[in-house]
């Protein structure tokens, strides 16, 4: 099955953190977006985050591949204090597709896809960059980054090619 993961981390080294969520996939990476930096969402007094969008072909159940991403998390002593606060390493999967079809799931422990993706400038921006004609929601990438906020678009910026 294909999956877009959505990586981020705002704490400790933000770059070696990503880059091990990369490496870990790297044997089943279909296209890597480049490196993004991004404001806080919704708890506004953190740093800034980086962000990235993975796409990845993996021989696992969409649950095997969300528990894969929580191991990275753990690995990477990821602290939890407030919902929307600081963490060290963050792996959401965006979008399961099978066989050219959307998996499609409302289990809180996984819900695909997932379900504020769509409306997110840290998701959209960098998966444009690599999947501009994918379809989630209804709409392809593109046009969901052409409904975005401008200053929402603004905020998200490249710093570091793929
Ligand atoms: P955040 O929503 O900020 O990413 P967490 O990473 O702590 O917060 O995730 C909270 C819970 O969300 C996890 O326990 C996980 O089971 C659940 N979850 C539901 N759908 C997804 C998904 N598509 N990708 C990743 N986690 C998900
Ligand atoms: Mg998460």
């Amino acid at each position: 099955m294909r999956a877009v993961l959505s990586i981020g981390s705002n704490m400790d080294d933000r770059y070696t953190l990503l880059q091990g969520v990369l490496e870990e996939f790297k044997d089943e990476t279909v296209a890597v977006s480049s490196i993004y930096a991004t404001p806080p969402w919704g708890v506004e007094d953190q740093d800034e985050f980086l962000n990235a969008i993975l796409v990845v072909d993996v021989d696992c159940t969409p649950i095997e591949l969300l528990r894969r991403g929580q191991k990275l998390e753990n690995d990477a002593d990821r602290v939890r204090t407030r919902k929307w606060g600081p963490r060290t390493l963050d792996v959401d999967i965006v979008q399961v597709r099978d066989g050219g079809h959307e998996l499609l799931s409302d289990d809180p422990e996984l819900t695909l896809p997932h379900p504020w993706a769509w409306q997110r400038a840290f998701v959209l921006i960098p998966w444009l960059e690599i999947e501009p004609e994918a379809v989630l929601h209804g709409s392809t990438v593109a046009a969901l980054v052409e409904n975005l906020d401008p200053t929402d678009i603004e905020g998200v910026t490249k710093v570091r090619e793929s």
